[in-house]
């Protein structure tokens, strides 16, 4: 069923010209299920050539048919849906219910965007003599190249792709490696659906040979990242020095407040829900949980009962809750996270260990008594861990949330809509879901602040980063 995947260059699906290919892994058996086309600068100079001309035929294509077009892809997403989440799941881990709700969401964002290009209104200025008239155009930016990780290898790239489309910009997508399959279909829904050729690009391969090309290419005028802060903060830093336009959407390390007030079963069951989705390699995934001294003891010991009846396995059993880790990488970083954590004082209440020997299962891990210098207290985690911290005031939890540099995703359970309120505007995030876990619509915004990024990828502000603003004075003669 797993089919290997090829580079798409100029409305073609083809292997790379020298031949070169990577394998993939299926993470739950660690066994090789196939081969990736691996882009070299000769496949890359294609796609750039494809791409500009992509541009300048999707540029003048109306946005009311571009949207009809997109509307013909989220079909064929929607229709190709089961088959796609198979190969999601055995490349990538999830439980198959996670990568059928990532497709669903899929669909409704290129939905969405279809309809907001439709929308991407100019305006007229009064002018200050008659007979002159002050437009304010809005045109697309060009060829935008895109970096989207493994973590969600279709609804990562689907808000970049979807965007871009909508506002009548070409893509050149540099895929996940390691789940390269799911996102490759995605592309194909697009192609199927009658996307002109050399509109979108995939090209798999070695990520900085490939972002060290085309970043500073002058035929892409704008970048979009989706991955760590580390790598992120290289590639700005480049698209700086090239004048590009970028869009960030890097790591976090989300505080949950759970204060003495909050609904505790609802509270548990909730966090606990989203820290171990995907097996908490999410970007937006609760990692610091903050709860106030009364109810520290009892959300701790629901939490863990939580933590503890999450079923671990392959994510293509109906029975699995959460899969294994997405590669051999992630295992050592949380091997690393737990032991450090051990080493300065901590306790594990649940898990702290690797599932068997293969394929790359960790356990939903709890841990609490974290030292403030444990390396888990600074640097995102990217996996199944909870650190439970007690907190006294809401002062001090506002204190601990905003503590670190990254400001992506922030979580608060409370029943006050005064303490409500003012987490809300108190918490140096993208984003603050209150009482419920919120985050990710395609009509929401979605970014983050401070080492977290930025830009947003969600929501009317999504489509801002893919449009430019010209302004055009006329004169009557
Ligand atoms: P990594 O930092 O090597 O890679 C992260 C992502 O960036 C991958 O998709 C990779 O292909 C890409 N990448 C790396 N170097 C690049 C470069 N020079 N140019 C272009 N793309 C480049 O880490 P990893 O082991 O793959 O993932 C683990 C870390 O990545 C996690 O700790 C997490 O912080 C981050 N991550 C974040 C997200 C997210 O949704 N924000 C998703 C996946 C990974």
């Amino acid at each position: 069923m797993y089919q290997d995947v090829m580079l798409h260059i100029g409305g073609k699906w083809r292997a790379a010209k020298d031949g070169r290919t990577l394998d993939v892994i299926n993470p739950a058996t660690e066994e090789v299920i196939g081969k990736i086309a691996h882009a070299g600068k000769a496949d890359l100079d294609e796609a750039l050539a494809a791409a500009q001309k992509g541009f300048s035929t999707w540029r003048q294509v109306p946005a009311f048919e571009r949207s009809k077009l997109m509307r013909k892809a989220a079909e064929l997403l929607r229709e190709r849906a089961e088959s796609i989440a198979t190969i999601m799941t055995t490349e990538q881990g999830k439980p198959l219910a996670e990568a059928r709700i990532e497709l669903a969401g899929a669909a409704d964002v290129i939905e969405w965007f279809a309809e907001e290009g439709r929308r991407a209104y100019g305006r007229l200025i009064p002018a200050r003599a008659d007979g002159v008239y002050q437009m304010v155009v809005r045109e697309p930016v060009g060829v935008v190249a895109g970096f989207t990780p493994w973590n969600f290898p279709v609804s990562q790239a689907v808000r970049k792709i979807s965007a871009a489309l909508a506002a009548g910009c070409a893509f050149i997508l540099k895929g996940p490696e390691e789940t390269p399959a799911s996102c490759a279909e995605l592309v194909r829904a697009f192609a199927d659906a009658g996307l002109p050729e050399g509109v979108v690009q995939l090209v798999y391969g070695v990520p900085a040979e490939i972002s060290e090309y085309l970043i500073p290419h002058p035929v892409v005028r704008k970048i979009s990242f989706t991955g760590s802060t580390a790598v992120g903060k290289h590639l700005a830093a480049l698209a700086g020095t090239h004048m590009k336009r970028a869009t960030m959407e890097l790591g976090g390390h989300g505080p949950a407040i759970v204060c003495n007030d909050a609904d505790l079963d609802h509270a548990v069951k909730i966090l606990a829900g989203s820290k171990f989705r995907n097996a908490g390699q999410v970007c937006v995934s609760p990692t610091r949980f903050l709860v106030q001294k009364d109810v520290y003891e009892p959300f701790v010991e629901r939490f863990v009962q939580a933590a503890k009846e999450v079923k671990v396995g392959n994510g293509l059993d109906a029975s699995t809750t959460m899969g294994p880790l997405a590669n051999a990488r992630r295992i050592a970083a949380m091997e690393g996270f737990v032991a450090d954590a051990v080493q300065k004082g901590a306790t594990v209440r649940t898990g702290g260990k690797r599932v068997a020997n293969k394929g790359y299962f960790f356990e939903p891990t709890v841990l609490t008594d974290i030292a403030p210098e444990a390396r888990v207290m600074h640097e995102e985690p990217f996996g199944p861990l909870a650190l439970m911290i007690p907190f006294g005031t809401v002062d001090e939890a506002i204190a601990e949330a905003n503590r670190l540099s990254y400001g992506l995703a922030a979580y608060a359970y409370t029943r006050s809509t005064a303490t409500a309120a003012r987490l809300g505007s108190a918490i140096e995030s993208g984003m603050v879901s209150i009482n419920h876990h919120g985050l990710a619509l395609p009509e929401t915004p979605f970014g983050g602040v401070k080492d977290s990024g930025y830009g947003s990828e969600g929501g009317v502000e999504g489509l801002e980063p893919y449009l430019v603003t010209k302004f055009i004075t006329q004169a009557n003669l």
